[in-house]
């Protein structure tokens, strides 16, 4: 390998034979790439790349696919999440997708790791056919060295991303024209008919949640940040919009990461190389470094752009709710690289409850915790169309069900076990709403969400006053500095007092529903931490 050219690579090995192949290009080359070659590319006035991912702008968890194979049989969670299809069919579509690969003019390799610990990183390559995708995985995932490229070698993983072309909906298991679908024996994914570029980051961590915790390690759908002088750090577990992006970007903190993390017996580590946040309705105000994050080097998704001045309109949710905006890590200032820090002291669990009865922050005892852990809940605020203004419930087990590979079980034992060792804090934190569901309420001030997390790291809740919650049981902290005291007890910030305790019921009644599906699995006492029915 010595003296030859790190950029270039031959793909021949998986039957692809387009000459022209562009390995780890700089950002400014695929920026070129992706002006010239794709329509509607652009770029933004401050630099970032705008790019747009056609017809999916989220992702298709629907159409997400697991090889069944003796040697990982027994290790996966069977079932809606993950649906298994057999090498055979998995075959057609890595062929369909080479087959596409081979028709297109230049091909893009990423090749890079997940997991910052050295002992446990991954070698990923990513080969695809748009400079955009490209850029977004270089940005993502953790960039090698020239030297480390040099020496990169044959990867663990490798992603073909062919999401220009479809997959055959004939083929046995194929139910859309949208495929992504994993095989742990060839140590491949395959991604047809659907060009959203976080299928590929998702896919990473599908991967490494299946990896880790088969060597004792656990894998976290969560943000982290380390405190500024010490190696103490604090992790913050939610589904998708509770906030892990943004309260993680904290200039007292040092970010270690927004969406992806392990926890191992030396600390916790971040698997990525970038950030993936949220784009819509972004203020310089209230989002600071996240906005001045997004300068070159960064891909802006699906965002709309005056013609002239090509400033990003953040309101503009015309294309999609679902705005994004990927940046290498080392864009925030306060990042921490290598991005790594020591065993958690608070683990918080973010929820946005759009029913609005959940405190702003509680504290949880050990069995709450894993209660609250395998039920995973937040709320969607439901379509504006037809005057529906009811909210409705998500539960999905470890806050990230979607890219389980295992049980559930098997996360919250590792976890159980962690907060057990490291005497952690757990706290339960709703950036939902406040004063009445969605529609009556408001969503909670991010300033006053921003004060209970800094009042966390100050460890001043760990002695502040607290009164157990009627319905749900859990120690609602009474008292948080800078932050009003008639917010923190949700009942008083309601006009409609018994419209409050219905709600509460209601979401009480959701929850126990949804634990049904765990209540034999589940450790002595988990059942009993949760609402009374
Ligand atoms: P994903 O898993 O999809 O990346 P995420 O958990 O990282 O989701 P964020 O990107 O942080 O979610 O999104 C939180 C959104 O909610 C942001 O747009 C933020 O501005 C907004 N928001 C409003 N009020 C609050 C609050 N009190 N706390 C946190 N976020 C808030
Ligand atoms: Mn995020």
């Amino acid at each position: 390998m010595s003296g030859a050219n790190i950029h270039e690579l031959d793909l021949i090995a998986y039957g692809i034979t387009v000459k022209t192949v562009h390995r780890n290009p700089s950002p400014a080359q695929l920026y070129e790439h992706a002006i010239r070659y794709e329509a509607g590319s652009s770029i933004a006035d401050s630099g970032a790349l705008v790019a747009y991912s056609g017809e999916k702008t989220g992702r298709s968890p629907q159409d997400k696919r697991i090889v069944k194979h003796p040697d990982s049989d027994k290790d996966v969670w069977w079932g809606p999440v993950n649906v298994p299809i057999d090498e055979h069919v998995f075959r057609i579509n890595r062929e369909r997708a080479i087959d596409y690969l081979n028709i297109c003019e230049r091909i893009y390799v990423i090749d890079a790791f997940a997991g910052w610990h050295p002992r446990n990183r991954l070698k990923v390559r990513i080969i695809c056919s748009r400079p955009y995708h490209a850029l977004f995985m270089q940005t993502m995932l953790i960039r090698p060295t020239s030297g480390e490229l040099a020496e990169f070698g044959e990867p663990d993983y490798v992603i073909f991303n062919a999401g220009r072309f479809p997959a055959n909906r004939l083929s046995v298991g194929m139910t859309s024209k949208t495929s992504i679908a994993l095989s742990f024996a060839e140590r491949q994914m395959v991604i047809l008919g659907t060009e959203y570029a976080g299928e590929m980051k998702k896919g990473v961590f599908t991967i490494m949640n299946y990896l880790m915790p088969k060597r004792g390690l656990l894998s976290m759908h969560c943000s982290a940040t380390a405190d500024a002088q010490g190696p103490q750090s604090s992790v913050l577990f939610g589904l998708s919009g509770t906030g892990k992006t943004t309260l993680s970007a904290d200039p007292k903190r040092r970010l270690i990461g927004d969406d992806e993390h392990v926890w191992g017996d030396d600390g916790i580590f971040n698997i990525e190389g970038g950030c993936y946040a949220k784009a819509i309705d972004l203020t310089p105000e209230s989002e600071p470094d996240i906005f001045h994050a997004l300068r070159f080097g960064s891909v802006l998704e699906n965002v709309v752009l005056d013609d002239e001045s090509h400033r990003v309109d953040f309101h503009d949710t015309s294309i999609t709710q679902n705005t994004r905006g990927a940046y290498p890590i080392e864009f925030i200032k306060n990042s921490k690289v290598p991005c790594m820090a020591g065993h958690p002291t608070d683990i918080i669990f973010l929820t946005c409850d759009a029913f609005g009865v959940l405190p702003p922050v509680s504290k949880l005892t050990q069995e709450q915790a894993m209660y609250h852990f395998i039920s995973g809940y937040t709320a969607k605020v439901a379509g504006t169309e037809m005057g529906v203004t009811e909210p409705s419930a998500t539960f999905s087990a470890c806050f990230g069900a979607p890219f389980l590979v295992w049980h559930p079980a098997k996360y919250a034992e590792l976890l159980a076990e962690k907060i057990e060792e490291h005497k952690v804090n757990v706290w339960l934190i709703n950036t939902g709403w406040s004063g009445g569901s969605y529609g009556a309420g408001a969503r909670i001030k991010l300033k006053f969400t921003r004060a209970i997390i800094d009042a966390i790291h100050a460890g001043i809740l760990a002695t502040a006053p607290t009164q157990p919650d009627p319905i749900f049981g859990i120690h609602v902290v009474t008292e948080v500095p800078d932050v009003p005291a008639e917010i923190l007890i949700p009942e008083r910030t309601w006009a409609d007092k018994s419209e409050f305790a219905g709600t509460s019921r209601k979401l009480a009644g959701l929850f126990i529903a949804n634990f049904k599906k765990y209540e034999s699995g589940s450790a002595p006492g988990v059942k009993a931490a949760g609402p009374e029915a």
